[in-house]
């Protein structure tokens, strides 16, 4: 019997960026937008008012929307139809029981043509697809500092294209 050592294949390591207001936030979720092409799950970590709707803002005009991006606060889900994607916008902080997301159909929205971005994705631990990238943002003095996490080869992938 052999025994081999499971080492990811992919890039694991954090990168961190500063970012000085929200026009930076923008631009950084767009430039990440404009380079994505395989399906996506995207979970954004960090308090009221970190920056994660400001980020999904960024990363759905990026993909090609045009006109307003609501947040999901009061709807859970605001879906979006860019180019040959499915996108949908996940805010999950009123979740109250995560048996809303069964209700929802919430496995039709990872599909390989979809895009999801998740806020508060702890909410609905166990129901969602786990996900390619790890967005946490965290306050500073001035400005945030955004972490980002590969967690699949799609996801390294996207972070490659940042650098
Ligand atoms: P969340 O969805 O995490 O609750 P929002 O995106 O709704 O947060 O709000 C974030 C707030 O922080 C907005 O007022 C936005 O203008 C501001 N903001 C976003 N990015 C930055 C940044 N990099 N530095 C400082 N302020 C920012
Ligand atoms: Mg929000």
């Amino acid at each position: 019997m052999s025994f081999s050592l499971i080492t990811p294949i992919f890039d694991l390591s954090p990168t961190q960026y500063n970012l000085a207001d929200e026009v930076a936030t923008v631009a950084l979720a767009r430039k990440l937008a404009q380079n994505c092409h395989q399906g996506m799950v995207i979970y954004l970590e960090g308090d009221l008012g970190a920056g994660k709707t400001t980020f999904s803002r960024g990363f759905i005009q990026g993909l090609g929307h045009i006109g307003h991006v609501k947040s999901p606060t009061y709807t859970l889900v605001e879906p979006y139809e860019i180019a040959d994607w499915r996108v949908f916008h996940f805010d999950l902080y009123r979740l109250s029981d995560p048996e809303e997301l069964e209700f929802m159909g919430i496995r039709d929205y990872f599909d390989a043509d979809c895009i999801c971005l998740i806020e508060w994705p702890d909410k609905g631990a166990g129901l969602l697809a786990s996900a390619d990238l790890h967005i946490s943002i965290e306050y500073k003095q001035t400005g945030r500092v955004f972490t980002m996490q590969a967690k699949s080869a799609k996801g390294s992938d996207l972070l490659k294209q940042l650098n």
